[in-house]
């Protein structure tokens, strides 16, 4: 059976980076920059002052007292310069006037009528609370290269810079499949044998964490027509996950109804717990698809989905290799793992003194997905056998929860 590693290369060899698109930059946060952003603007763009206090000449500051002769707020543009002896009283961001060399803060200072009297003990240089312009970047200089995935502070200075829209690679649409007969929507109660289908808001969720954007297609009965209906559908979108139907049952059937919709199988089962009977596989045609078949269970289909799913659209993102999704971590107590595959057990990741930890819940198994609310991660043992109290394991974060706001609790 495939393993883990071989299971990424070939996404990595599958898929190949979206198109590109222009976005307007207050909806680029978490996309990737599909081109070079060089600074078009020195910033600041002029000389400035950094506190509310006194344009003066520095060399003027011994003298008994300075005469105000004017008033500068942000946004206004000097009318007049600072001769010998003056000053002009100024707010931070305004434009520091021609002749002036330093700001003294206002709290340094005494004013009676148009007299200023600045504190005598105050040591005033050239340049005292003045940004000069360019200090923080300069006209011409790279700043962003294309595959950065775009934070709050990135859009920040792109709307600093004046991009007003961006290139980037947008979302990918990933349209979500869930099959079954015994499954109904979540709005109505299950009949006898009857489940809700949770695995479709989890997977809508996941996929929002992971940047894309989901497109739930309801439930397909597990028949030819309700199948190869909704597989037709989700063939449209960028990726297409289903969920349930890849096992080995009588009626799990996706995979050959995958084939006859004309999709390459790349792989089928991957050596791992849960998830073992995950598919993988990509349309052929002018905007190819990539496909992933989940196992139902859900939480087989939530590990599946953070494993393969996450990686596949971040490549379809930004072009890059992918990388193994984990950090290591000490386990706190002794564990045994039974499993002769390679296990993601969830997990509660904390940290103390610096150190990352980790300890397995009480988790019973693939349908067992009540015990993962206490997770915030996957905690990978490779093989069988028992792992000391120490034990440095990969441990993978659950996408779409704050590790902070978990650290340290129970
Ligand atoms: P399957 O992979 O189709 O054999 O399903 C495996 C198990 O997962 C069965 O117990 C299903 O009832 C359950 N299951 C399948 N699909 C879903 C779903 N959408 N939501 C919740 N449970 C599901
Ligand atoms: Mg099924």
């Amino acid at each position: 059976m495939l393993s883990l590693d071989a299971a990424w290369s070939l996404i990595e060899q599958t898929v190949t980076p979206g198109p590109m698109a222009c976005v307007p930059v207050s909806e680029a946060l978490g996309l990737v920059l599909a081109e070079s952003i060089v600074s078009g603007e020195d910033s600041p763009p002029f000389d400035k002052s950094m506190m509310d206090g006194f344009a003066v000449r520095a060399a003027d500051v011994a003298a008994d007292s300075l005469t105000i002769v004017g008033e500068l707020t942000a946004g206004q543009v000097p009318r007049r310069q600072v001769h010998a002896g003056e000053a002009i009283r100024i707010m931070t961001g305004a434009p520091i006037p021609t002749g002036a060399d330093a700001i003294v803060p206002i709290e340094s200072t005494v004013v009676s009528g148009d007299q200023l009297t600045i504190a005598a003990d105050l040591p005033v240089a050239i340049g005292d609370h003045i940004v000069r312009q360019g200090t923080s970047m300069r006209v011409g200089e790279p700043l962003l290269t294309p595959g950065t995935c775009l934070t709050p502070r990135q859009v920040g200075l792109l709307a600093e810079l004046g991009h007003h829209e961006v290139r980037v690679r947008p979302r990918p649409r990933v349209a979500i499949l869930t099959t079954g007969n015994e499954l109904v929507p979540i709005d109505q109660p299950p009949g006898p044998g009857q489940i809700r289908n949770s695995n479709e808001p989890m997977l809508c969720a996941q996929i929002t964490a992971c940047g894309g954007t989901p497109m739930p297609l309801g439930i397909a009965r597990d028949t030819p027509d309700d199948l190869a209906r909704g597989i037709a559908q989700g063939l449209t979108a960028d990726f297409l996950c289903l969920s349930g139907g890849v096992s080995a049952g009588k009626l799990d059937l996706v995979p050959q109804l995958l084939r006859e919709a004309g999709v390459k199988e790349v792989f089928h089962k991957v050596r791992l717990k849960p998830g073992k009977p995950v598919w993988f596989g990509q349309s052929t045609g002018e905007r190819p698809c990539c496909i992933f078949g989940l196992p139902g269970n859900p939480v087989s289909s939530m590990v599946c989905c953070e494993l393969f799913v996450g990686p596949a659209l971040a490549r379809w993102q930004d072009g890059a290799a992918i990388t193994k999704p984990w950090i290591t971590a000490r386990l706190v107590a002794e564990f045994t793992s039974t499993s002769d595959r390679p296990v993601f057990f969830p997990a509660r990741l904390t940290q103390a003194e610096g150190a990352m930890l980790v300890q397995p819940v009480n988790w019973q198994g693939s349908f067992d997905l009540r015990a993962t609310i206490d997770a915030n991660a996957l905690a990978c043992f490779s093989a069988a056998g028992t792992f000391a109290a120490g034990t440095l394991v990969h441990v993978v974060p659950l996408r779409g929860t704050n590790l902070f706001s978990v650290t340290g609790q129970k």
